[in-house]
């Protein structure tokens, strides 16, 4: 493996961190405390070309290693976790299977409209008795026609409630289990189609996330993604993205919370010396800075693995599972360097901590994703 950047990949990630650092911050405690998410900061990094990054076009193939590159310096950059998030969610969840699985005509119908940012597309499969086992899902579709209806509802769905299509999952085939599930892209003013409004949560506020009830959902048979059965092949593939990359944003968050405590560590006097001088404060940021390099040594090789088209199923499991809680502890670092400070909402570092837990559930839990790397250990 070559760790070395070109020039212009440094340029990129200069300007990346740069764009986000001058545009994304503004309000971002006010949009956090009232749960607000801003579709004009959706729009601006999707002008800036954040969501056409992962993209394969007929000149090249996906780029695993660029794309997240830049997410990590939009993240470095980005003080607002939830929409960084967010726009991960949708490209590696939404905008790849829809591009690897749909058929040309739904490509050309919605794929640019969410590249743009015209669009947001969520993905859903989870449901109240169904998410570490999600392929106990109980949402049906019943072909009619030329058409199927789905029924059933789903649940914590990140941005349904301001999606305007959603990838749904939903069985064709109870008997045969995880081989009868199919996947559909769903337009949300389909009637029968009702998105619930945001559920308060504890962090990553600023991105809404809700349930989808679906009620007689009448959608055309083209809406079906491959063919009936594909889902749990179309739900491992996103997952092989998604788990691997969404937090590539936070590679970028952990330096600029290293970046800010070492400052506020050299310019904090108590006891006539600086507080890093104390070994308790030092030895922080030097675990900060180890859980950094080892989580970029995670990314990095697995974005790799991506690009040389090579199994992940252990390397996914094992950095969703490392970079989520090397984040949560990174957070509550910052935070107690920065002593009271750290926990008062205005200085944003708590921000920061809350919006971490949620990486150590979403895509599979911590737990699910060591049952994955203990299994694969021959366990
Ligand atoms: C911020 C956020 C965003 C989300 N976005 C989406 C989305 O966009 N789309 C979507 O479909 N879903 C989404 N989810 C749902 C998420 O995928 C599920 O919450 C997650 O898979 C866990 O499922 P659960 O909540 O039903 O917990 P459960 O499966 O009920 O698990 C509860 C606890 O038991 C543990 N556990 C369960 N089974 C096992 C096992 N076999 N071995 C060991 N431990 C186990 C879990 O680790 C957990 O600690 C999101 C969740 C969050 C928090």
């Amino acid at each position: 493996m070559d760790f070395s950047r070109t020039p212009q990949q440094l340029e990129l990630f200069r300007s990346t961190r740069d764009f986000a650092a001058d545009v994304l911050n503004g309000d971002v405690s006010q949009r956090d405390q009232n749960n607000l998410f801003s579709r004009s900061l959706w729009k601006a990094c999707a002008d800036h070309g954040v969501l056409s990054w992962p993209m394969a076009t007929t000149d090249q193939p996906h780029t695993a290693a660029n794309a997240s590159y830049l997410m990590e310096a939009l993240g470095q950059g980005c003080e607002d976790n939830g929409l960084t998030f967010a726009l991960g969610a949708q490209m590696w969840s939404v905008q790849l299977p829809l591009q690897h699985f749909g058929s040309q005509e739904l490509i050309d119908a919605t794929l640019p409209g969410l590249i743009s940012g015209e669009t947001i597309g969520a993905f859903a499969i989870t449901e109240a008795g169904s998410g570490s086992d999600a392929f106990a899902l109980q949402t049906t579709a019943t072909l009619d026609g030329d058409h199927y209806l789905l029924n059933g509802e789903k649940t914590m769905i990140t941005l349904a409630p301001v999606a305007d299509v959603a990838i749904v999952f939903a069985t064709t085939n109870p008997a045969v289990k995880q081989w009868g599930i199919s996947a559909f892209l769903v337009d949300a003013k389909t009637p029968g189609f009702t998105a619930s409004e945001n559920r308060p949560k504890m962090g990553l506020r600023t991105v809404p996330f809700g349930d989808i009830t679906l009620d007689n959902c009448r959608v055309p048979a083209s809406c079906l993604l491959a063919r009936e059965g594909a889902g749990s092949s179309i739900f491992s593939y996103s997952q092989s993205w998604e788990r691997s990359l969404v937090l590539a944003p936070q590679l970028g968050a952990m330096q600029r919370l290293i970046d800010d405590s070492v400052a506020f560590a050299n310019n904090r006097h108590r006891s006539n010396s600086a507080i890093g001088k104390h070994q308790a404060v030092s030895h922080r940021i030097a675990d900060m800075r180890i859980r950094l390099e080892t989580s970029r040594l995670l990314l990095y090789k697995i974005a790799w693995l991506l690009d040389q088209g090579q199994q992940n199923l252990l390397e996914a499991a094992i950095a969703k599972t490392h970079i989520s809680e090397a984040f949560v502890e990174t957070c509550h670092d910052a935070l107690s360097i920065h002593g009271g400070s750290g926990y008062i909402t205005a200085t944003g570092i708590e921000r920061n901590l809350r919006d971490a837990v949620g990486a150590t559930i979403y895509g599979g839990t911590v737990d699910i994703q060591r049952n994955i790397i203990a299994g694969m250990t021959g366990v």
